[in-house]
């Protein structure tokens, strides 16, 4: 189908047809993702929270009790973990699956988690709330159609490198495999630029730009977007103040101890602190935590 360029100055660049599923719709309505009893994509923010991984002791337990005293409503935490070394921990894989059962239970928290193979997505769903497609994964097509076909809700994850188009060009693989109106929530999580004192640089150009253009909820990792605790609280509102539905944030009962991921983990005083100024925020934004 040839697709017409759009004249709308937003949308420059970005080809309407192409983005049939994912760009801003002619009355504005935007999309609600219903994770568990949590709704991403409403008036209230949503936070996401939880360790970098799943580890093999008690920290998924006491960060999830600790999170969600605070106010996170989603758990977050890998049990496939897509690491830069193949030396380094590669996850508990179905044992953390089995842990974040365990601790669902006992909070009540919708889960979050990352599925690596598209071979594992039937696994992974069994026991998941929602799907996350990591930065690594964005353009891995199998495992999109996979996701998309399962009917879970799925957390996408902006690549390293990729555009706005070819991130929504991802969502649409994922929408499309599931017969047009799979739910899929986009998650950006910062890019690679020529800059090196931050992991990544939080593109928040993208935030404002998505929510002007685009139907789909969106969150803002502020963790992997900066690779430093220290930064992730105004990272964090600021994600809010570009029009954020939410934040995904790493957090640990003991962040030292952290087996992934610790100097960007934040521990549960910073967290309860951070989740109290997002509140203040979200009201001035005229919106809920
Ligand atoms: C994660 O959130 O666990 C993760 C690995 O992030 P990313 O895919 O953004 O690197
Ligand atoms: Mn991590």
């Amino acid at each position: 189908m040839k697709s017409e360029p759009c004249k709308d100055p937003a949308l420059i660049g970005l080809e309407a047809e192409a983005l049939r599923h994912s760009l801003r719709r002619p009355d504005g309505r935007r999309n609600v993702v219903n994770v568990g009893d949590v709704a991403i994509g409403g008036e209230r923010i949503v936070i996401a929270a939880g360790p970098c991984a799943v580890e093999p002791n008690d920290s998924l337990r006491l960060t999830a009790l600790g999170v969600a005293s605070a106010g996170a409503t989603i758990l977050r935490g890998g049990a496939y973990k897509p690491r830069t070394s193949p030396y380094d921990f590669q996850g508990l894989e179905k044992e953390g699956l089995l842990l974040l059962d365990e601790v669902r239970a006992e909070t009540g928290l919708p889960v979050v988690t990352e599925v690596l193979d598209p071979r594992d997505v039937d696994l992974v769903a069994s026991h998941a709330d929602m799907l996350q497609v990591g930065s690594r994964s964005v353009q891995n097509v199998p495992l999109l159609r996979e996701v998309g076909a399962s009917g879970h809700p799925v957390l996408l994850k902006r690549g390293l490198m990729t555009t706005v188009f070819e991130w929504l060009s991802a969502a649409e693989y994922i929408i499309e495999a599931g017969g047009g109106d799979a739910p899929v929530v986009l998650c950006e999580r910062g890019i690679r630029t020529f800059e090196p004192t931050t992991r990544n640089t939080l593109d928040l150009n993208a935030v404002a730009l998505l929510r002007e253009l685009s139907r789909l909820p969106l969150i803002v990792d502020p963790s992997h977007g900066t690779g430093r605790a220290d930064l992730v609280p105004a990272m964090s509102r600021a994600s809010l103040a570009a029009g954020a539905d939410g934040l995904l944030v790493e957090v640990h009962a003991s962040p030292g101890d952290s087996w992934s991921d610790a100097a960007q983990t934040l521990g549960l005083s910073s967290f309860a602190k951070l989740v109290g100024e997002c509140r203040t925020l979200a009201l001035a934004l005229g919106r809920d935590l």
